[in-house]
């Protein structure tokens, strides 16, 4: 079974976020290996598409895409207290400080190495997650003002992350952009400009233009998928596929159960084929009954119990013409394909969750 991410879908929806941004750059978010889309590839395809700068969740991701040969400016921005920051310092990563005591830690290990750390400040506009609190800035911004003054520091960016985006005319979406203005103006006082600010993820970049500041920083568009599928799918093609080959064809007669438990009990005689994927490789087993595939040119309904490693489509009473080795898509982008919302929705979660299933014994193959 494998996973195709196809590159020119990535490079058409970076174009598509790219137009929506007007001025403002575009940062690709990679983190978690490109939403399991590959990071390396999707960031030079992003880049080659228009992208400027990447973003990664732990400064390890950041310094594998330098090894990577990755060129463009790579944001970190999620980072626990034995965080190797020398080697992103070394790697000229920017690293996203949320914390007093992280902008020590960042400071100590850049004194050490006898360089200037690339810092952006994470502030905490109303998400309550990650980022400085208000309250806790003005300190903060004590550090960093000795720290560039004694060019132990350069300070790049002031971001913060919505918590709405996906409700794009939510006040809190609003309040957010307050704050943050607050935070650029508290910074500005202090005689602290950083380079760039910015605040969007992909909803706000595809609805709310007047949230993009200097850059946006989408990640579920980029990979081909709406961030608020109930509105609009903005023009964007998902990237991966999902796909496995059948393993076998069989008769089921009337009155014969299907898979463990035998949840599904055939009410005619019919045929059914073997697809070896399953929950170990990202079908997730509460999906059992609740998904078709794509096969022999028509949706498949999936019968039974999805099990660790297969699962069973009927492929009914009549000559389906499907054999052994034919192609299931599981979810793609092609007409007729299952979308990742199918799954998403049948599941109640997000095609986030969706995508980073895949994993394991599956093989990625970018085209
Ligand atoms: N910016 C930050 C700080 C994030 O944590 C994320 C992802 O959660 C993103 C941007 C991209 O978000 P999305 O995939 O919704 O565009």
């Amino acid at each position: 079974m494998e996973i195709l991410v196809d590159l020119d879908a990535i490079a058409h929806n970076v174009r598509i976020l790219a137009e929506h941004a007007g001025d403002a750059a575009v940062m690709v978010v990679v983190k978690a290996d490109g939403y399991n889309h590959g990071a390396a590839e999707v960031a030079r395809a992003a880049l080659n598409a228009g992208a400027r700068e990447i973003g990664t969740t732990t400064v390890a991701e950041a310094v594998a895409l330098r090894a990577a040969g990755i060129t463009a400016p790579i944001l970190s921005w999620l980072n626990t207290s034995d965080a190797d920051y020398a080697s992103g310092i070394d790697a000229d990563i920017e690293l996203g400080v949320s914390a007093l005591a992280q902008l020590e830690q960042v400071a100590a290990a850049a004194r050490r190495l006898g360089r200037t750390a690339i810092v952006s400040l994470k502030v905490d506009t109303g998400l309550n997650r990650n980022g400085i609190p208000a309250a806790e800035f003005p300190e903060v911004l004590d550090l960093l003002e000795k720290l560039v003054a004694d060019g132990v520091v350069r300070f790049r960016a002031l971001f913060s992350h919505l918590a709405m985006a996906d409700l794009p005319e939510h006040p809190v979406n609003d309040m957010q952009r307050d704050r943050f203005l607050e935070f650029i103006a508290a910074a500005r006082d202090r005689g602290l400009e950083p380079e760039l600010v910015h605040l969007a993820n992909s909803a706000a970049a595809l609805t709310r233009p007047d949230l993009a500041f200097d850059m946006v920083r989408p990640g579920i568009a980029v990979y081909g998928l709406s961030p608020i599928p109930e509105l609009s799918d903005f023009g964007l093609r998902p990237a991966m596929t999902f796909r496995a080959r059948v393993l076998r064809v069989k008769r089921v007669a009337a009155g014969e159960g299907v898979s463990y438990g035998h949840q599904w009990i055939a009410d005619h005689d019919t045929t059914v084929a073997l697809v070896p994927a399953g929950y170990a490789d990202g079908v997730p087993r509460p999906l059992s009954g609740k998904f078709s595939v794509w096969l022999g040119g028509a949706r498949r309904p999936q019968i039974g119990r999805v099990c660790m490693d297969q699962f069973v489509v009927d492929l009914g009473e009549n000559e389906s013409g499907v054999q052994p080795g034919d192609t299931a898509v599981l979810f793609g982008g092609e007409p007729g394909h299952p979308h990742a919302d199918e799954w998403a929705d049948a599941l109640g979660t997000i095609n986030y969750e969706i995508v980073c299933a895949p994993r394991g014994r599956v093989i990625r193959t970018h085209l």
